[in-house]
């Protein structure tokens, strides 16, 4: 599907007392479904911002956002709750798990606000991590945990998956192994997924690289054969 999500005009002004900050000066760009898209740009591009109004947590001050026909932008803040339960699942760079359940508990609570969850056994193993689904976070390592926070979003079986530098707390290695899995997920599952990094060499893996400089758009490319993920180094 052509523009399964589209933000047209997007701006975000931050007041702080006086002071205005123009996080986004009017964004556009279009993302067909099943893309794997990097939103790439150095810190304080606006790349987070830009992810915040597409996951429904934050609104813009003008413009319009529409995913899979709906138009998120003139919600209201119940259809917000809904959009954000239903239709987006998020991957946080520190994986936000809840500490006191393991890590398939972790995955079944996603799973208790989806209209149609994925079996949550299946999605723990796609992502590796059957023979550690018994133990707490803490006795995950870090990459282990991000699996879980990629199988929890997973499992909500979402419209878009939303990565907010998905290997930033990661080494090298392991960071190259959650990538891979993100690009197999997509591969495999047909899920568009949005990953935003201020990593330039990961551009490649991407169908479509967004990049971003000081609220704008820097420019758009799509990749007809991008890399896979194991080809990349940086
Ligand atoms: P990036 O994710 O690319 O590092 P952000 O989207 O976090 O960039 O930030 C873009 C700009 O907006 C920055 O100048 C940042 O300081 C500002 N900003 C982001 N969030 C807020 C906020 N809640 N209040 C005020 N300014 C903000």
């Amino acid at each position: 599907m052509e523009n399964f999500i589209e933000f047209t005009n997007v701006r975000k002004i931050y007041s702080m007392g006086e002071v205005e900050i123009e996080a986004l000066g009017g964004i556009d760009f279009s993302i067909n479904k099943g893309e794997l898209v990097i939103i790439a740009g150095a810190s304080g591009a606006g790349k987070s911002t830009i992810l915040n109004i597409l996951g429904g947590m934050d609104s813009p001050t003008s413009g319009k956002i529409t995913v899979d026909n709906g138009s998120i932008s003139s919600y209201n803040q119940k259809d917000l709750i809904s959009y954000r339960r239903y239709d987006v699942g998020f991957v946080f760079q520190f994986y936000n798990l809840v500490q006191n359940l393991t890590a398939i508990e972790n995955v079944e609570l996603a799973t208790q606000v989806s209209k149609a969850p994925l079996d949550v056994n299946q999605v723990i193993e796609d992502v590796g991590l059957t023979p550690r689904k018994n133990n707490f976070p803490s006795q995950l390592s870090g990459g282990e945990q991000q699996r879980v926070a990629i199988a929890r979003a997973l499992a909500k079986n979402p419209k878009l998956l939303l990565c907010d530098e998905p290997t930033g707390a990661l080494d090298y290695e392991t960071g190259k192994a959650i990538l891979k899995l993100l690009q197999d997920t997509g591969k495999k599952t047909g899920m568009t997924i949005v990953i935003i990094t201020h990593n330039l060499a990961l551009t490649s893996i991407g169908n479509r690289v967004i990049k971003v400089k000081s609220g704008k758009v820097d420019s758009v490319t799509i990749n007809p054969s991008p890399m896979d993920v194991e080809k990349v180094s940086w």
